[in-house]
């Protein structure tokens, strides 16, 4: 190959110029009947969401961090109520339960790199009211564990499903185990739109009609105020353009765990490096890869040749785990997780990418490794 690519981690105006002529069309169409706030294109998407994952209430919301905090705060939450989560997840987990009026619990993360039930039990404390998984890039945790330990323990569940639209744990999608959950429909994300928008999900209609009070100034689906709420409405553009990204959908997850599966070809048998699972390497899960995300030996020195060889990569999260933000007042130390952070990296993983460019990827990884 001759020529440099340049691969960045992700491309976001492909986001719009990959589908720009259904867009603009959508854009028209929508905007020629003034249906911008509440109308049938978010009621549509929202009665498709709920289809396609199984959940029997589905939701528009402004964004899944506020999602997230509606689970929280649909179920009761009181001040100094403590919830349970990985350090390994966005801010974002951590910050819903905060704002619901809880205390944030980090505990390490299992084998797996999701939450670890048996950190959750030691976790447990006369407070405790909740566990909040994170279904990281595109996996749902062991679902059967959490839900066990919640039942057992008399504990809510509100899953951060924010990466994880159309994964599923033996056969059930993310967000549709416990109490509620949020999807995120952030550009990057597996279903991206254009701006900022999320959903929540739901199986409980006195939990979705809490959720929709509080995303519509406290207005019920009738329109009689019956409580405070605010506004986290999705708009209805928005919706539009996810109804119509949500017919492909499982090309998108199709493409993703092609890739998954090429990575996982390429370099599975380096020694260096640990990958995650390989789609269809346990029956029990069905990952969509939101993101590639793997250990490597000499994590820094990877990223700094893949940078110089035009390939863009991320360390999540900025670097740190959500207990590793020392203004944030968090008192533990969880050497699991700080240990995975001094090695993990992501590498690109969207549609945008080409067989070759993924192949590229491969190739610069191993000459770092082999020369
Ligand atoms: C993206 C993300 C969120 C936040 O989603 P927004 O829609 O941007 O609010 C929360 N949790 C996780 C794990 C995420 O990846």
């Amino acid at each position: 190959m001759s020529a440099k690519i340049t691969i960045p981690f992700f491309n976001y105006p492909r986001v719009y110029t990959d589908d720009r002529d259904a867009f603009l069309e959508i854009f028209d169409e929508v905007g020629k009947r003034g249906a911008f706030i509440l109308q049938k294109d978010l009621s549509q998407f929202e009665s498709t969401l709920a289809q396609y994952t199984g959940a029997r209430y589905a939701m528009g919301v402004g964004n899944a961090t506020d999602g997230l905090e509606f689970g929280w705060m649909s179920i009761g939450m009181r001040p100094g109520d403590e919830v349970i989560f990985s350090s390994h997840t966005m801010l974002a987990t951590a910050a819903a339960i905060m704002t619901a009026g809880g205390v944030p619990i980090p505990v390490e993360l299992g084998a797996d790199n999701l939450i670890d039930p048996d950190a959750v039990e030691d976790a447990i404390t006369p407070r405790t009211v909740g566990i909040m998984p994170t279904q990281l890039n595109g996996r749902t945790c062991d679902m059967d564990r959490i839900m066990a330990i919640a039942a057992r323990r008399g504990l809510f569940v509100v899953e951060d499903a924010a990466q994880a639209l159309g994964s599923k744990f033996k056969s059930k999608h993310a967000g549709t185990f416990g109490d509620a959950s949020a999807i995120s429909f952030f550009p990057a994300k597996v279903l991206g739109c254009l701006g900022d928008g999320g959903g929540f999900l739901t199986n409980d209609y006195a939990i979705a009609d809490k959720a929709w009070q509080l995303h519509d100034h406290g207005r019920d689906m009738d329109g009689e105020v019956r409580s405070w709420g605010r506004n986290s409405r999705l708009d209805n553009l928005q919706a539009a353009f996810l109804l119509h990204r949500l017919k492909t959908y499982d090309q998108v997850v199709a493409r993703r765990r092609a890739i998954a599966s090429i990575y996982q070809v390429r370099l599975g048998d380096m020694p260096e490096l640990q990958l995650p699972p390989a789609p269809d390497s346990d029956p029990d899960h069905f990952d969509v890869y939101q993101n590639y995300e793997l250990q490597a030996d000499r994590r820094d020195e990877l990223k700094e040749h893949l940078r110089i060889n035009g390939i863009g990569t991320l360390i999540q999260w900025g670097g740190k785990a959500v207990h590793q933000w020392e203004r944030l007042g968090f008192q533990v130390r969880l050497p699991k997780t700080e240990r995975f952070f001094a090695r993990c990296i992501m590498l690109p993983m969207n549609v945008f990418l080409s067989d070759d460019e993924v192949h590229y990827v491969c190739d610069q990884v191993y000459s770092f490794y082999r020369g």
